[in-house]
């Protein structure tokens, strides 16, 4: 395990391919993949009550404010584990305040490093806008690999459609609440040093490279 105990943030736009890059690297620094999605059920399933009260967002459907999200993380941490062992943070931090209140919750055991993975918006557009799921397991495919009989789930049966998150009118919101939202964590982080962009066109395994030679090039100097 050569960059055993890293802590790292994942930023990039939606559909830049974040939440696979997180699974590769965690698998790769053998540390825990975090997105905000597994700690939210986690704290719900174990009934917390932080937990409680995230349910009652996540039932609305109301986005959960900073203030819980901050204590659910802090919770999540508290209890042992990734604080020392490393962690890939995936989804999170989501705003400025957030990314400001984990700089206090890690105030013992700071971020390493910050990776942005940059793609360009037309790009992401495309991918998202050719992604379609499947209704009954969630697996996901693309216009350009589709499963093996018409529309119908490979591994389940089910119907796979296009998700109303995923159509273009709805992607060039969430890509502009995203740039509202990033661009000043992205400052935050360049500012304490720990931000490094990397260049996500490629496919997942090229990507991974990039990130993992950036990540092993500020902790092991000379390693090749
Ligand atoms: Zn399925």
């Amino acid at each position: 395990m050569n960059g055993s105990g890293v802590r790292l943030v994942l930023l990039g736009k939606p559909g830049a391919g974040k939440g696979t890059q997180a699974a590769l690297l965690s698998a790769h620094y053998g540390v825990e993949h975090l997105s905000t999605g597994d700690v939210f059920r986690a704290a719900v399933a174990q009934g917390t009550p932080t937990g409680l009260e995230v349910k009652a967002y996540l039932d609305t459907g109301e986005l959960v404010p900073d203030e819980i999200v901050i204590r659910v993380v802090d919770e999540h941490f508290a209890a042992g584990g990734p604080l020392e062992d490393g962690f890939i943070l995936d989804g999170f931090p989501r705003t400025l305040v957030q990314a400001e209140e984990l700089e206090q919750v890690l105030v013992d055991h700071p971020l390493d490093l910050v990776l942005n993975i940059e793609v360009p918006t037309e790009h992401v557009l495309d991918r998202i806008a050719g992604r379609r799921a499947c209704v009954n397991c969630g697996a996901t495919y693309h216009l350009t690999k589709r499963p093996h009989v018409d529309w119908t789930c490979d591994v389940c049966g089910g119907d796979v459609v296009q998700r109303d998150d995923d159509t273009a009118d709805a992607v060039a919101h969430r890509l502009e609440v995203y740039a509202a939202q990033t661009v000043p964590i992205i400052d935050f982080y360049e500012k304490l040093g720990k931000l490094a962009s990397v260049d996500g066109v490629g496919d997942g395994s090229e990507v991974q490279e990039r990130l993992v030679k950036e990540i092993d090039g500020r902790f092991h100097p000379g390693r090749t």
